[in-house]
């Protein structure tokens, strides 16, 4: 099992397993136009940054080539976003420390989420380790972490907690694909506005939104969906209508001992600059 749809609780598993199967196929389709697209914008803006330094002193064309630009930036952006979803990013596996995450993009979590929103970490001690890329990690944190702000406009709390878990075999009958097993379970919970039963089965698609034209392009469940999967875990949601979200992602316990380890402070000095598959937050 690589994918664990929690929203699907209750749906038959042929239901679980044709949804499934509908974000495969999406991220086919994405992945091979994301993966051209990156190959155009390329060429975009290295040609458009040679043209940037080569004009005459004409403030209006400067201008009008830095809206160009800029436009062009972000539409890589959304293409890295898309990427992620498809599972094509380049990945710099290691064992993890999913604590030494958490506490290495804290204070960048705090700020993203303002002053009215109280961030807490529940960090279970001794957690095991992950086979992971930590920058993968910290930028679904980041994804996360934005959609909780956006849930909660008048403030609220956002608790990120880990754990240990062992899901049984009647767990994983019930969840199509979910192998039993020993997992690391990454939890993040909002006291937001929480999410419609309609739209909870979309979720994860890429362009699925529900905020306004320009608050949203529906690519940041999509990137996390691809970067877990990606990781060989599973991601899923619990929700209901003005009672908060609860995104819960598993990844398979890694046995052996951490070497090295996540350095948290280094880490979150490079992610800001380093935002792969994140939106502007
Ligand atoms: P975007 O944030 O650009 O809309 P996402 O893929 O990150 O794209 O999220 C898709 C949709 O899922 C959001 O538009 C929102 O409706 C819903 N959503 C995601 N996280 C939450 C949350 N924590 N609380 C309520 N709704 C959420």
């Amino acid at each position: 099992m690589e994918v664990f749809l929690r929203q699907q609780t209750g749906k038959s598993l042929e239901e679980q397993l044709r949804q499934t199967q509908t974000l495969e196929a999406i991220g086919r389709l994405a992945g091979g136009i994301a993966h051209d697209f990156n190959h155009l914008l390329t060429v975009i803006l290295g040609y458009g940054s040679v043209v940037a330094s080569r004009v005459a002193p004409d403030p209006e064309t400067s201008r009008n080539l830095e809206e160009m630009l800029q436009a062009a930036e972000r539409a890589a952006a959304l293409t890295r976003q898309l990427l992620c979803f498809s599972r094509k990013q380049a990945l710099q596996p290691r064992l993890v420390d999913l604590n030494a995450v958490v506490r290495g993009v804290e204070p960048m979590l705090q700020r993203l989420l303002g002053e009215e929103v109280e961030l807490r970490a529940e960090l279970a001690p001794r957690l095991g380790r992950v086979l992971a890329d930590p920058g993968q990690l910290e930028q679904m944190l980041v994804e996360l972490a934005v959609n909780a702000r956006d849930a909660m406009p008048g403030g609220g709390r956002l608790t990120i907690a880990t754990a240990d878990r062992e899901l049984d075999a009647a767990y994983a009958a019930e969840h199509v694909e979910v192998q039993p097993g020993h997992y690391v379970e990454l939890a993040v919970t909002d006291t937001g506005t929480g999410i419609e039963p309609g739209a909870l089965s979309h979720l994860f698609e890429p362009f699925f939104t529900t905020k306004e034209t320009g608050n949203g392009a529906g690519l940041g469940l999509a990137a996390s969906y691809g970067i877990v999967r990606q990781s060989g875990g599973h991601i899923g949601v619990d929700s209901e209508p003005g009672r908060g979200a609860s995104f819960k992602i598993y990844l398979p316990r890694a046995e052996a001992p951490v070497r090295g380890g996540v350095r948290p402070a280094r880490r979150a000095a490079a992610l800001s600059a380093r935002l792969r598959c994140v939106r502007d937050a």
